[in-house]
């Protein structure tokens, strides 16, 4: 097994993505298919001068969840020939090699200190948060920040979505309503052709309205959920792993004020925005 592990290989061999890679290309089409819808049906009422970051928010929704398919999420490359096993037959850790480095059985390697092993993409990665089955990408130091972008990204796009569906739907003209309106194309009467065009598109307006209505409050509840948590995970920095291994919930109080410390915030948002150059082509060639 190469350094990519269970990893695919894609671009010419230069970049990897996980196995499940196929659930990113759903998840893709749920929400870029609906912030589209929104675009369509919508667009024309959104102020002009919000326009700039309504598209801007489109786009820096696009390229996060690229960019989080294609990137290292923070490989800990095995080495040729793969370190020595330790003595002890768990081969969980290894006092001589110490400052709290353990081995993996898999890799067959020394990793360092929140390094683990992902079983869906079969290597270890720094700081490894969790394999995330619905977007099919790995979360790890590396791969963290463009996580955070997408789902807050994602979370706004879903309210702004929903507020400006709301407010185009209440336009939506209803059957029946043409006969307050005046004919089309300037003629003096509404014909039955005409009449029955125009209550057919409202009807299809307002189905397409509810379609998209729909989807988006299906995924308000979760995607705002798993933003909050990881808006202050990595504030904290502690993954989603050491919080589970750890018990601690941000949401009680005394473990919310042991580990969101004020003067460690900067330090927290520098350490996730910049985690570092990846090891693939330096540790993995040795
Ligand atoms: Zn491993
Ligand atoms: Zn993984």
């Amino acid at each position: 097994m190469d350094v990519f592990g269970k990893r695919h290989r894609v671009v010419g061999g230069l970049l990897s993505v996980a196995p499940d890679w196929y659930v990113w290309f759903w998840a893709y089409l749920l929400t870029t298919g609906s912030a589209a819808a929104v675009v369509y049906l919508s667009h024309d009422m959104w102020p002009r001068a919000h326009q700039a970051i309504a598209y801007g928010l489109i786009l820096a929704n696009q390229i996060s969840s690229y960019v989080l398919l294609l990137s290292d999420p923070g490989i800990y490359p095995r080495r040729q020939p793969p370190d020595e096993p330790p003595p002890s037959a768990d081969g969980t850790a290894d006092a001589e090699k110490g400052e709290g480095r353990s081995y993996c059985r898999h890799c067959r390697l020394y990793r360092p200190p929140r390094c683990s092993h992902c079983y869906v993409c079969g290597v270890c990665i720094l700081e490894h948060d969790h394999h995330c089955v619905l977007l099919g990408v790995c979360v790890g130091k590396r791969s963290m920040r463009w996580f955070v972008v997408y789902l807050v990204t994602t979370t706004l796009q879903l309210y702004a979505g929903m507020f400006f569906l709301i407010l185009s739907f209440r336009r939506t003209p209803f059957e029946e309503d043409w006969k307050r309106l005046p004919p089309p194309d300037g003629a003096h009467a509404w014909t039955p052709e005409a009449a029955e065009a125009f209550n057919n598109h409202a009807a299809f307006t307002i189905l397409f309205h509810l379609s998209v209505m729909g989807i988006i409050a299906v995924l308000m509840v979760p995607v705002t959920v798993g933003t909050v948590a990881y808006v202050l995970l990595p504030l904290t920095n502690t993954t989603w792993r050491e919080a589970k291994r750890d018990g601690i919930h941000l949401r009680k109080p005394e473990d919310f004020r042991r580990h969101f410390w004020i003067s460690q915030l900067f330090v927290n948002i520098h350490k996730m925005l910049c985690a570092g150059p990846s090891l693939l082509s330096t540790r993995g060639k040795k």
